[in-house]
């Protein structure tokens, strides 16, 4: 079985990825080693934060796999914030109920055009071994912003983020439809790929 250790201390993120890769992989996260923190992220892209984070995690763990993600939500309305500030929009120490009710009140505050407010969720994944970066990958799923919370599944922006081609937010639509779709399932995709052809050969 191999090992890979996803640098976050975000339960969802860590078991979107686990399921994401499927049997044949032991997934731990940072909760497993408590005397390891991340760096500040400091970097002004998904891609620089998630190889931040991943070299971070790695200097600690010397020959272990390490996975990081970054992600976030752009929203054209608002120039592409919150973007890499995803996680603290509404401030340092923001919680995601803050954040949203932030976004709600910037969104409520605009017109709304005649497409709605149009938005996506990106994620870059870095994987590092022995703080070497072995790959970056993207992805992201285009959606529109709604100005009502629907539904109290998944995390973050989930329950005002409307996937193109659904009725229905990320909040109420189940893991399964979002794990096939979301940013994050596209940029494990392309990782999948590589894991399999360079580690798994
Ligand atoms: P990070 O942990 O620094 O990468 O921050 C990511 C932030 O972006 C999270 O705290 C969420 O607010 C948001 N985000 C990223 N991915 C998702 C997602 O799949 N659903 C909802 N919000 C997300």
């Amino acid at each position: 079985m191999s090992e890979l250790l996803v640098a976050t201390s975000n339960a969802h993120k860590t078991q979107e990825i686990a399921a994401m890769l499927g049997v044949g992989w032991q997934v731990h996260s940072l909760s497993a080693f408590p005397g390891v923190t991340l760096p500040e992220e400091t970097g002004t892209t998904f891609a620089a934060n998630a190889i931040l984070k991943a070299q971070g995690a790695s200097a600690a763990l010397p020959g272990l796999l390490v996975l990081a993600d970054d992600s976030g939500l752009e929203v054209d309305a608002l120039k592409g914030e919150p973007g890499v500030w995803s996680a603290r929009y509404a401030g340092e120490g923001a919680t995601d109920a803050d954040n949203r009710q932030k976004l709600k009140a910037a969104l409520g505050a605009l017109e709304q055009p005649s497409t709605g407010f149009t938005g996506r969720f990106r994620c870059s994944l870095a994987l590092v071994k022995d703080e070497q970066v072995l790959h970056v990958t993207q992805g992201a799923v285009e959606g529109h912003l709604r100005l009502e919370e629907q539904g109290a599944g998944g995390f973050g922006y989930d329950a005002l983020f409307q996937p193109v081609g659904y009725e229905d937010t990320f909040g109420v639509l189940s893991p399964e439809v979002k794990n096939s779709l979301s940013h994050r399932a596209r940029a494990m995709a392309e990782m999948q790929t590589w894991l399999t052809e360079k580690l798994q050969a």
